[in-house]
């Protein structure tokens, strides 16, 4: 039984680079019929903050990544960490060590001095028929994870192939502080022994801590599960992932308006291929979602994808459902959406092809809902499309559009109208068209006209084609 988790430490807000470990820790759990499990790691007390930890939660749910296990949170553990921690002391697989800060700091002085890599010298660590000086008074002993000193530590990760360490080269790790606090690596190591993880999936800036968590695995007589290390998002550059490229919270993905679909279309395809499948819905992702596949370099954020998937979504989305979404937004921006205006649902559906985000969705649907003041026509534009005979052919559509049927408001009725505008006055359809689009929307280019002004109740429309610039 397949059980992956997503271990993220609360000092910020979920990234795009968290969020997509957390995806791909999701989808092979859900691959293989399995449990996905939320674990928060607030122990580091200084930076961890309640706000980041609510921020990751929102943005798991923006993505649709719901655990079927937790959140679970360390700092609610630290019994069961202390518990293993005196067990591991009772055993002999940790042990307590008196150095001091002054005498590390000599220890590395001296050792760099000598030009070897520092590190802890074992002086507290018991061996057969070796004599431990006597603990120091007054000083609070650290527990340290007593490492094998030969052989070496090797897994074949998922992502990466095989990786081996050798023992010699880690440290005896400290598992508590001084204070009793279990340290960092300690807790994932009883974590995902207690939630039986069996696949960890995380970033490959924990490839060192994985030797030292597989031995302490060991000493626990724990099962060692599988590993596999994403290689870390580079931004469009080439260099770490910055602000600027997008390293932002994906809530700030919703509030730049694109579609948790899209995100998590798009962070499937961030580092993962299958075939030249770019396309895919999340059902699809988590059929084809076996580990394989995943790339062993740096992937590049690349937002004009984003913006090109975006757009697909927008246009196979629900209109009533981007109404909502749209909704929220032009209320932001201060613009009504009156009862008896134009259906929001029906003006999406006419605007979506056009808009990358549902932010410049929003916008364009300020062309039905916004005021536009004829006078605001810029003067090139009134040259161009308002001279001649526009006047009067305005005026002869807005008559036959006053005259039409109820049952006849719709795009083929409006299109009849035109019709027969165009062939009593002898123009050409942009003659008319583009007036009337300027006059209603306030824009020269729309979505077929016909259309658009049947989405608009009559009276908006002749009321806004009976006005006239200067
Ligand atoms: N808490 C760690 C982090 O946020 C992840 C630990 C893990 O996945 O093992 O980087």
């Amino acid at each position: 039984m397949v059980r992956t988790r997503f271990a993220p430490s609360p000092t910020g807000f979920l990234h795009i680079g968290g969020a997509r470990t957390a995806l791909f820790a999701w989808a092979y759990a859900r691959h293989h019929g399995g449990t996905f499990v939320l674990r928060i790691e607030d122990t580091d007390v200084e930076r961890s903050t309640p706000e980041a930890t609510q921020a990751i939660l929102d943005g798991m749910r923006w993505l649709g990544l719901d655990p079927d296990e937790g959140p679970f949170y360390q700092m609610r553990r630290m019994d069961r960490y202390r518990e293993v921690i005196a067990k591991m002391l009772v055993e002999g697989t940790a042990y307590h060590c008196w150095c001091t800060k002054e005498e590390l700091e000599a220890m590395r002085a001296e050792q760099e001095a000598l030009g070897m890599k520092p590190r802890y010298d074992g002086r507290w660590r018991p061996e057969p028929g070796k004599t431990l000086p006597a603990p120091p008074e007054g000083v609070k002993p650290v527990v340290r994870f007593r490492n094998p000193l030969d052989g070496g530590t090797a897994w074949n990760d998922l992502v990466k192939g095989p990786i081996a360490f050798d023992n010699a080269e880690l440290d005896d790790l400290i598992i508590a502080r001084s204070d009793g606090t279990p340290t960092y690596n300690f807790c994932v190591v009883v974590d995902d022994w207690d939630m039986r993880i069996t696949h960890v999936i995380r970033g490959d800036d924990h490839v060192n801590n994985t030797p030292r968590q597989i031995n302490i695995l060991r000493a626990l007589g724990a099962p060692v599960p599988e590993y596999g290390h994403l290689p870390m998002i580079h931004g469009p550059d080439g260099q770490k992932l910055s602000k600027r490229h997008g390293a932002v919270s994906v809530m700030q993905y919703d509030e730049d308006g694109y579609l948790p679909d899209a995100v998590v279309n798009y962070l499937a395809r961030l580092g993962w291929s299958h075939g030249d499948d770019e396309i895919f819905s999340r059902e699809q992702f988590v059929r084809w979602f076996d580990g394989q596949h995943v790339s062993r370099s740096p992937s590049r954020f690349d937002f004009d994808k984003l913006r090109w998937l975006n757009n697909h979504y927008l246009k196979q989305a629900d209109d009533a459902d981007l109404a909502k979404r749209v909704a929220a937004r032009l209320e932001r921006a201060g613009v009504a959406v009156p009862a008896d205006g134009p259906d929001l649902g029906v003006v999406c559906g006419l605007l979506k092809e056009r808009a990358q985000t549902l932010n410049e969705l929003a916008d364009l649907a300020h062309m039905f809902y916004g005021e536009h003041d004829p006078n605001a026509i810029a003067q090139a534009d009134r040259d161009k499309h308002l001279g001649g005979a526009a006047r009067e052919a305005v005026a002869g559509f807005a008559a036959r559009l006053a005259a039409l049927e109820q049952g006849d408001w719709t795009a083929a009725g409006i299109a009849a109208a035109l019709k027969e505008t165009l062939a009593a006055q002898g123009l050409k359809m942009p003659q008319l068209a583009i007036p009337v689009r300027l006059l209603v929307f306030g824009v020269t280019q729309t979505p077929s006209v016909d259309a658009m002004l049947a989405a608009m109740p009559r009276a908006w429309v002749l009321a806004r084609l009976a006005r006239w610039p200067g």
